[in-house]
Parts: structure tokens; sequence; C-alpha cells
């Protein structure tokens, strides 16, 4: 069965400041992109790679981060959209004729492994849609409705997700239509199959695997690069 990595990394990263988007800066000299990346090329359980970037940024990344690091699977490099989940839309579009599975990643989290993107495949792979998600250990609160107390959410039960995401190609197709149509926007993949109603395997995820949001982020990202890139 073919598998497709589709890498939404179309985001403005306005939260880190700077420039250029995040994925674009470099962390420890290799912009965070082609770190990521570099992962789903030397995956065997990966045949091809879709890339979603800023509109105007496709031959900035064709030349400067797929052409120079190597990363031959990425043949479609395809502007993305004013949400994450329409620049997934826009990866999904570009898929070729053979994908049969598709592995959604964030660009953010360039500790991924190839052991947690191969678990999560094997669980899409028999049910049709699996996330890799970590247990939540924090204590949740809530401010009260009246802004001036909190609240104690009972954490059991409860799981913080984290991207790859994989799914059967004609089900997330589905599922981003529906969403469409609905005027549904989810904060991640995962969400728009749960609202067809077809379950979601959960896969436990890496606490390595961190999404790299703000500037704090990156500066614990450039320690963990220092320390060896645990995880790999
Ligand atoms: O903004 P956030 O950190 O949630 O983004 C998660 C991933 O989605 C990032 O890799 C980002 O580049 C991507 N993204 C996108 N298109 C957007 C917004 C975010 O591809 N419009």
């Amino acid at each position: 069965m073919s598998v497709t990595a589709l890498i939404p990394a179309a985001g403005r990263g306005t939260r880190i400041g700077g420039a250029r988007p995040k994925q674009f800066l470099p962390l420890a000299g290799v912009p965070m992109l082609a770190r990521t990346l570099a992962v789903f090329q030397s995956s065997d359980d990966i045949d091809a790679i879709v890339v979603v970037v800023p509109a105007g940024e496709e031959t900035l990344c064709r030349d400067d981060i797929v052409a120079r690091y190597g990363v031959s699977k990425a043949t479609r490099i395809v502007p993305g959209g004013a949400s994450r989940q329409a620049s997934v839309a826009a990866g999904l579009r570009a898929l070729g004729a053979d994908a049969a599975i598709v592995v959604i990643h964030d660009a953010a989290r360039p500790f991924v492994t190839a052991g947690l993107i191969r678990r999560v495949l094997a669980a899409a792979e028999s049910s049709g849609a699996a996330i890799a998600a970590l247990p939540v250990v924090d204590t949740l609160k809530r401010r009260s409705p009246d802004g001036r107390g909190l609240v104690t959410i009972e954490r059991e039960g409860l799981w913080a997700a984290q991207t790859p995401q994989a799914f059967r190609r004609d089900l997330i197709v589905e599922a981003c239509a529906r969403a469409a149509v609905d005027g549904f926007l989810g904060t991640d993949d995962a969400s728009l199959v749960e609202r067809l109603g077809h379950p979601v395997t959960l896969v436990e995820g890496d606490p390595s695997n961190l999404k790299i949001t703000g500037a704090g982020d990156l500066r614990v990202a450039e320690d963990f690069v220092a320390v060896g890139e645990p995880g790999r």
C-alpha cells in the first residue's frame, strides 16, 4: 500500500518572532523543516512526501530545503491556506493517484522518529485512522464562568494529541470535505474524522516529539539537538 507523508509547513510562525516563518529558521544550523523532512526521507515506510508551504515560498522550499538537503521523495510542493486545516486540504488535493494511506505530520515537530511513524502507520493500516498522543500528566484547570475562581478538570482518560496522524486516503479526504461543507474548523486532523463517527486509534506518542511554537521552544529544541537528538 503506497504511503504519502503530508507535511503542513504553511504557518507564518508569527508567535516566534523573526523575519521568516519558523519552519525555515535554522535549528542548530539546519532549518526545522529540513530536519522534519529528513526523518520521512529516511523512513522505509514512506513512498512520497507532499510539502505545503506559505504561498510564494515554493521555490525557496524547493531550492534551499528539498534540493539542498536531498529530500528526493518530496516531489510535490504546494501553497497552503489561511488555516492549518486549509493547508492540509491543499496537500490532499496534491496527492498522487497511488497514495492509499496519508500520514500527516507538522513541520513544527522535527524530533519525530521513524519508529513512531511506523507504529502510527501500522495502527492506521488496520483501523483506518490513528494518531500519536500522550496521556495528560498535568492537572488541568479552567477559569470558572465568573472568571474569579478555578475549576479542576478530571484528567483521567485525557490524551494530548500529537502528530503524526495517519488515515486511509478516502477517509481523510471525505472528512475534510465534510468539515468544509459544515464550516467546521478543527485543531487537528483526527477531529474531522471523529465527526464522521469513524473510530480513531490512539498510539502512545513520544515526549521528545516536541512542537515548536514559541521562541522558548526553539531554545529547548536547540538544547535537544546539542545533547544528540534524543529519541533517534
Ligand atoms: O500554528 P501551529 O503551530 O498550530 O501549526 C502547526 C503546523 O501547521 C505547522 O507545521 C505550521 O507550519 C502548519 N500550518 C500550515 N498552514 C497554516 C497554519 C499552520 O501548514 N495556515
